[in-house]
């Protein structure tokens, strides 16, 4: 493609995009497609000879287009949200325009130094403890992970990294029973031992019990284990429960534990001074992670990983061979040191968008509104004799169900599932389930960029819908 037409079919495309954002509400918000049904519209092998641009973007809109899922759809209320906004679509466009690979600052001095300076801004805007390091990665996984290698390195002298496990080590990890399943691969990937995560009994509220981590760190030590790391929820995946980060940092200064915090969704409300409460400045851990990617209008993929120790991090994963080595090296922070992939991209820059092109106070109206339709749902769901909520609602996520007192916790169960896929089907809203307590309730997630009132009110009305057709 010779750039005159580049410039034709990106003005084109521009426009696309636009109407698109204009028009995303439209869309069924999840297709209507069985497994296989795109892959057999799609040649057996690549084209030997070029093909134009036109008619590749008709077979864009033809055969992709009906099999996609609508992240943006402002009734999207499943997962978590994985939203965008234009500044940072704007970013992305700039980023692979540039096609920069920013594995150190030599390669180019202004992703890293953006990186840092934007990290710190997120960093104070979220009254966090200042002292605290950032670096972008790509998954609240791959965080998670690093953090859980850097804790391994800590305990064991950096030893593992060197020579292997001995066979001797017997590292445990705790989490709460709500742990997402990050955590469970992070162990099997470290070489930890997915039976070494001990899942730790929650309370009322779906948080972790605090007697249950005491109890369960002491009969380790007593049966010759070696407690290596806690990792509490800031705002668990199945309903957004808030674990006591405060005194889970004390339990873990006092056995000298790695204390990581999984914040990847909730973080974001720490914008917001009303959600402080969630986590004190002075709480004491080691790392923290959270997503812009979900909830801070910055598209996937943008996770940062805030650690209180920067030299862990960096003693784990450095490597640098003959031909990475830079005369800045003792004066700079090469990203590539922070974390597992070498190359990176230039993700900073959508954050600086994002956070210019809103101003924090323009995030926090978007969360508040996010928040108070929350409590209106919330509010309808108590008021309704056939429904009941299943968790308490510290930010945007309801967790309920349809109940009839008459009926078997197990037909209750089938019961609500068949109430949701009902609603999805539709193809106006999309919703996901979880299980609390062995009941399957539907979680209404409200967290996209462009939700308002009118969505709220519409899927509350085919919810009701729906419902009466199942009684
Ligand atoms: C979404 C989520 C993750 C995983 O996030 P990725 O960025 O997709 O890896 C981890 N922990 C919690 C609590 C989450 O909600």
């Amino acid at each position: 493609m010779n750039n005159k037409d580049f410039r034709k079919h990106a003005h084109k495309l521009v426009d696309w995009m636009a109407d698109y954002l204009e028009n995303k509400g439209s869309y069924p918000v999840s297709p209507d497609v069985q497994p296989g049904d795109i892959y057999q519209q799609i040649p057996k092998g690549a084209p030997e000879l070029p093909e134009s641009f036109d008619y590749i973007f008709q077979d864009f809109e033809q055969i992709i287009m009906p099999g996609m899922t609508h992240w943006q759809h402002p009734a999207f209320f499943g997962y978590f949200p994985a939203n965008n906004s234009e500044p940072s679509i704007l970013a992305e466009m700039l980023m692979s325009t540039l096609g920069a690979q920013c594995m150190s600052w030599l390669t180019s001095p202004a992703a890293t130094e953006l990186e840092e300076k934007v990290l710190e801004w997120l960093r104070d805007a979220k009254g966090l403890n200042s002292s605290w390091q950032g670096v972008i990665q790509d998954t609240a996984s791959t965080a998670t992970l690093c953090a859980i290698l850097s804790a391994r390195e800590r305990a064991s002298n950096f030893s593992i990294n060197k020579d292997g496990f001995t066979g001797q080590e017997k590292y445990r990890i705790y989490s709460s029973s709500h742990v997402h399943s990050s955590v469970d691969k992070a162990m099997r990937i470290a070489g930890l031992g997915e039976a070494n995560l001990v899942k730790v009994a929650v309370d009322k509220s779906h948080a972790m019990d605090l007697n249950s981590l005491s109890e369960a760190i002491s009969a380790d030590l007593m049966a010759g284990f070696t407690p290596l790391c806690v990792v509490s929820a800031l705002g668990t995946t199945s309903s957004t429960a808030i674990d006591p980060v405060k005194e889970i940092g004390e339990i873990c200064e006092e056995y000298e534990l790695w204390h990581h915090i999984d914040a990847a969704y909730a973080g974001t409300a720490l914008l917001l001074p009303e959600c402080r409460w969630m986590l004190d400045n002075k709480v004491k851990a080691d790392s923290y992670v959270f997503n812009p990617h979900k909830w801070m209008f910055t598209n996937f993929d943008c996770s940062v990983l805030y650690v209180k120790d920067a030299e862990y991090l960096v003693n784990t994963f450095s490597m640098t061979p003959e031909y990475l080595r830079t005369k800045q090296d003792e004066h700079v922070n090469n990203y590539r040191d922070w974390g597992i992939q070498l190359g990176r991209r230039f993700r900073a820059l959508k954050l600086w968008f994002v956070l210019r092109s809103y101003g924090l106070e323009g995030i926090r109206e978007k969360l508040r509104l996010h928040l108070s339709l929350s409590k209106k749902v919330a509010n309808l769901v108590e008021n309704h004799e056939n429904l009941e909520l299943l968790a308490p609602i510290p930010l945007n996520t309801i967790c309920f169900r349809f109940v009839d007192k008459s009926l078997s916790e197990e037909k209750l169960n089938s019961l609500n599932a068949q109430w949701m896929h009902s609603v999805n089907a539709t193809g106006k809203v999309f919703f996901t389930h979880t299980k609390l307590d062995g009941k399957y309730c539907i979680r209404w997630v409200i967290g996209q960029t462009d939700v308002s009132v009118n969505e709220i009110e519409m899927a509350w009305e085919l919810l009701m819908e729906k419902l009466a057709e199942l009684s």
